[in-house]
C-alpha cells in the first residue's frame, strides 16, 4: 500500500520507523528482533535507510597510505524486500542521487516494482566522507528534484531509453525530505523551502522532516511551506536520544538546535543510562503533543538502537 493512501485514509496520527540495514558481516537477527519489538504497535510503514560508498585511508606497513571504497551497509533493496514480505508492513527504501548513475536508479526502480515495493524516499544524500561538497555522479542527479523527475517520468511508462515501446510504468508513491531548521548547504530558510518546493512540485507526494526537538519548530515550518503552496502531508521526524554525547553530536552531524532544557538536563546526566531516560521522555511529550495536533504520522529515527521506540509509542498513542 503507497504512504500517501494510508496516511489519507488513516482517521488519526500513524506510527511509521525508520531502521538501517545491517552492517556489512552481520545478518539479519538483531534487526528482524527489532521489528518484532515493535510489531505489536502496528507500525503502517517502515522506512530503510540507504548508504553509499565510503573513502576509507588505511596506512600501510611501510607508512604509505592507500585509499579504498568500502559500502558498510549494503542490500537496502533486499533487506526491504525481506521485511515487506515477512511482515506484510510496506517498506519505503531510501533511494540516493549520490554515488548512483540514472541508469543504476532506473535499475533499482525497476527490482523494486519487481518485489511489489511501492514506496521510495528520494534523497540527495550527502558527500563522501572527508570531501565538503557533495558531487554527484557524472552520469547521476545534482538534487533530489531530478531524482523525483526521474521516477515521476517511469509513471508515465518513460524509461531513459527513449525507444523502448509498450513500457510498463512504474507507480511510486514518492516521500522528500524537509529541514524545518534549514538544510545545512542552504544559504537561508527561503532558498531552502523554495527548493523543498521545487521537490513537491516535481512529483513528491509527501515530506518527511529531519528530526527536531522543538515542536514549534516544525510547527512553524509545515505554516510556512503551506503559506508557500507546499500542501502534501509533512511527517515529524522524532530521535529519542540515546547517548549521553548526542547533546552535541547531533547538532554538529544534522545542524539542528537542542532546546536549553532538554540540553541542560542531559547536561546533567551522569551516564548513557540517564541521558537515554531523559531522552526518551522528551521523545514522549513531544509524540504526545503530535498525535493531539493531528500530524499525519510520526517517523522514528531508531538509528539501530529500539529498545525506548516502544515506550515511547505506547505512552504517545
Ligand atoms: P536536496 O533536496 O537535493 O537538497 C540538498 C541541498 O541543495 C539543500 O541545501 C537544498 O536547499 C539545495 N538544493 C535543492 N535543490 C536544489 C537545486 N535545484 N539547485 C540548487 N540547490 C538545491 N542520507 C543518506 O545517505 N541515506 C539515507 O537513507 C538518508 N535518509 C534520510 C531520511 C530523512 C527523513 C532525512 C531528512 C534525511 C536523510 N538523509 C539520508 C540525509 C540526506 O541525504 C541529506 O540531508 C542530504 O544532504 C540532502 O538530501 P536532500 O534529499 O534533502 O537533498
Amino acid at each position: 500500500m503507497k504512504v500517501i493512501d494510508i496516511i489519507n485514509k488513516a482517521k488519526s496520527t500513524v506510527f511509521s520507523f525508520e531502521l538501517l540495514p545491517p552492517l556489512k558481516g552481520n545478518d539479519t537477527s538483531r534487526m528482524y528482533r527489532t521489528i518484532e519489538s515493535l510489531v505489536d504497535f502496528d507500525p503502517k510503514y517502515i522506512n530503510i535507510t540507504t548508504h553509499r560508498d565510503e573513502l576509507e585511508f588505511k596506512e600501510l606497513n611501510d607508512g604509505s597510505i592507500v585509499k579504498h571504497t568500502v559500502r558498510k551497509r549494503p542490500g537496502t533493496v533486499a533487506i526491504a524486500a525481506a521485511i515487506q514480505h515477512k511482515y506484510g508492513i510496506p517498506v519505503i527504501p531510501h533511494i540516493l542521487c549520490g554515488g548512483f548513475s540514472k541508469s543504476e536508479t532506473e535499475h533499482v526502480l525497476i527490482d523494486l516494482n519487481f518485489l511489489g515495493i511501492e514506496n521510495v524516499l528520494a534523497l540527495r544524500g550527502d558527500g563522501v566522507k572527508n570531501q565538503h561538497v557533495f558531487k554527484p555522479d557524472p552520469n547521476g542527479h545534482s538534487s533530489a528534484d531530478e531524482l523525483v523527475a526521474q521516477i515521476k517520468d517511469l509513471q508515465k511508462g518513460k524509461y531513459l531509453e527513449a525507444d523502448l515501446k509498450n513500457s510498463t510504468p512504474l507507480d511510486f508513491c514518492i516521500g522528500v525530505a524537509g529541514y524545518p531548521e534549514k538544510h545545512f548547504e542552504s544559504p537561508n530558510k527561503e532558498l531552502d523551502l523554495s527548493y523543498l518546493k521545487q521537490k513537491v512540485d516535481a512529483g513528491a507526494d509527501y515530506i518527511v522532516t529531519q528530526m527536531f526537538f522543538d515542536n514549534q519548530v516544525y510547527y512553524d515550518f509545515v505554516e510556512k511551506c503551506r503559506e508557500a503552496g507546499i500542501t502534501v502531508p509533512i511527517i515529524p521526524g522524532i530521535k529519542p536520544i540515546n547517548l549521553k554525547n548526542q547533546l552535541t553530536v547531533l547538532p554538529k552531524i544534522f545542524s539542528i538546535d537542542l532546546p536549553t532544557e532538554l540540553a541542560t538536563e542531559l547536561a546533567k546526566c551522569k551516564n548513557n543510562e540517564e541521558a537515554r531516560r531523559v531522552g526518551t521522555e522528551w521523545a514522549i511529550l513531544q509524540s504526545k503533543d503530535l498525535v493531539a495536533n493531528n500530524a499525519p504520522s510520526l517517523h522514528i529515527y531508531t538509528y539501530g538502537i529500539s529498545d525506548n521506540v516502544g515506550e515511547i509509542v505506547k505512552a504517545a498513542f
